[in-house]
């Protein structure tokens, strides 16, 4: 399977954008276009406001129009919890989530939206990126702002796998932003990295070994119809074998949810 011009949601996000600059890294076997809101964000990412299609999640419309002729879609879009204000001292910081940026919205009903139009667009793979910890209901992180974020999050790659579309579903740690392609990666499902860490390892990969998992997946017939959490072994972890062969680590995964 060929996967050439792909269309990478969230793009001016902290992880999108990663895997928009490896895609354009890459043009021989890419042609990368980013789905933003904000063309300043975009221009101050990314030093201009080219290669980019405007539209927001919500509007099924612009994301038909944005993936005409694609041959992939990458979701990163996410609800983003902000601090409510500065703690007291010794007090924790409240987050919450602006209007029209609750999970349900933008988790749940705007990655559906996403969905709905890659199926349209009859595109070869969607690759999907969301968290672990979307087995227990009472991951602390539902509790942000009454979020219920990872519920959310849940459904949407429930929705993903019954569309009947190829997908790749990549459930990260915790995300560093740390310098990539430094780590043994370590792949699962269910939640097993959070109850259960290899080693007690720290539940966590860094932003830059994601987005480069999505980039090998796009195409990958290893990755297609899977699943899994993915986490790293710490930078110079000596039992740690720097991860290569990402076929050889998708192949490891399995379908469903
Ligand atoms: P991020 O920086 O918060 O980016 C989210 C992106 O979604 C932003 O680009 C934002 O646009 C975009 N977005 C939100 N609502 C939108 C709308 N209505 N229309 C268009 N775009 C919209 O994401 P991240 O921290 O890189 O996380 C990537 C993924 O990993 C997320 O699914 C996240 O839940 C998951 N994850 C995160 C962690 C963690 O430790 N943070 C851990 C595990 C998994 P703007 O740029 O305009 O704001």
């Amino acid at each position: 399977m060929t996967i050439k011009k792909v269309l990478v949601t969230g793009a001016t996000g902290r992880t999108g954008s990663l895997v928009l600059k490896k895609l354009w890294q890459r043009p021989d076997e890419f042609q990368g276009i980013g789905f933003a809101r904000s063309q300043e964000k975009a221009k101050e990412l990314f030093g201009s406001t080219e290669g980019f299609f405007y539209g927001d999640i919500n509007d099924q419309s612009s994301l038909e129009s944005a993936l005409e002729d694609c041959d992939a879609l990458v979701i990163l879009t996410s609800a983003t919890p902000k601090m409510k204000a500065p703690p007291q001292s010794g007090q924790r910081p409240e987050f919450e989530f602006a209007p029209g940026g609750y999970p349900e919205k933008v988790d749940w009903l705007g990655q559906k939206n996403q969905i709905d139009a890659a199926k349209k667009a009859q595109v070869k793979q969607v690759v999907l990126v969301g968290s672990m910890g979307g087995t227990n209901p009472n991951h602390p992180l539902n509790s942000i702002g009454n979020g219920n974020i990872l519920i959310w999050k849940r459904k949407a790659e429930e929705y993903l796998i019954h569309s009947g579309l190829p997908y790749t579903i990549i459930r990260a740690g915790g995300l560093l932003n740390e310098v990539g392609g430094k780590r043994e990666l370590v792949v699962a499902k269910n939640d097993t990295l959070l109850t259960n860490p290899p080693n007690g390892i720290a539940t966590s990969i860094p932003r830059e070994d994601v987005a480069e998992l999505v980039v090998q997946a796009l195409g990958c017939s290893e990755a297609l119809n899977k699943a899994f959490d993915v986490i790293s072994k710490p930078e110079n972890d000596p039992s740690a074998i720097l991860t290569s062969d990402f076929k050889g680590l998708f192949a490891k995964t399995t379908s469903g949810l």
